[in-house]
């Protein structure tokens, strides 16, 4: 079997779908000036089938999903995936089969161990004394298993998030991973993602509803206070931002 190029190798080695290479910078900049359509359009026909979207089941995963369904005429195609840490919210799992039975999608599903050899390695509720490393567990290592023979991936995540995703470009290479990484929905505003929603009638997670802007793992996550940042109510009670899927 050919060995996979290094990161490094594949990071100067961007091309088109005809092999034509790429700046990255140049893509980068141009990325930005172009709207979440254009920008999936792009990566679809330059990375697939070496692409890959995370799905959060969050309101952002609707959009890009029906993004995608209409840019592929319904023909969604593969490379949709979702970190299950067994952990995730049933109104999450019920998005999820929502937005498969609406758009013809299959999920991957990418697990980490059971829950039950975490609790015999590390004790009970990790989450809640060592939430880096149950993330490390639980959602890192099955992203790097997701990832795997990927040059690309789509992620939901918004500057308006938080702050710590302020500057999240919209184009760039993921030190983290060793891949590129698309961010096509970066400049979105909150208004925008609902008008999209809500004009196209497409399915989304009814926590929304609930108070829940941002929504990850039940025990990591409560509605944020009116005056704080969307995901504020993620690992309110720890000093921590990130699962570490984001860098
Ligand atoms: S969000 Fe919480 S429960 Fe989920 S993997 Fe991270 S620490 Fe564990």
């Amino acid at each position: 079997m050919p060995r996979e190029a290094s990161p490094r190798a594949r990071a100067s080695a961007l091309r088109t779908a005809a092999g034509d290479p790429i700046d990255p910078r140049e893509v980068s900049a141009h990325l930005e000036a172009l709207g979440a359509e254009e920008a999936i359009a792009w990566a679809l026909a330059t990375f697939r089938p070496r692409l890959r979207f995370a799905c959060s089941f969050q309101k952002t995963t609707s959009v890009t999903i029906d993004i995608v369904h209409r840019l592929t005429g319904g023909d969604v195609g593969a490379g949709f995936f979702y970190l299950d840490t067994d952990l995730l919210f049933e109104e999450t799992y019920a998005t999820r089969d929502a937005l498969a039975a609406r758009y013809g999608v299959e999920f991957e599903r990418f697990a980490p161990i059971p829950l039950a050899e975490q609790e015999q390695l590390y004790g009970d509720s990790l989450w809640a004394r060592q939430p880096d490393a149950c993330c490390g567990i639980r959602k890192v290592e099955p992203m790097r298993a997701a990832l795997r023979g990927t040059d690309c991936w789509v992620s939901g995540i918004r500057r308006e998030d938080s702050r710590t995703r302020a500057g999240a470009a919209k184009f760039g290479w993921d030190k983290r991973f060793g891949l590129w990484k698309l961010n096509p929905l970066a400049d979105w505003t909150e208004a925008e993602v609902w008008d999209y929603v809500n004009e196209r009638g497409v399915p989304y997670n009814p926590l929304h509803d609930a108070g829940y802007p941002s929504i990850g793992c039940a025990p990591c996550t409560r509605p944020p206070g009116a005056a704080d940042d969307a995901r504020s109510g993620r690992w309110a009670d720890a000093h921590k931002t990130e699962c570490g899927l984001h860098g």
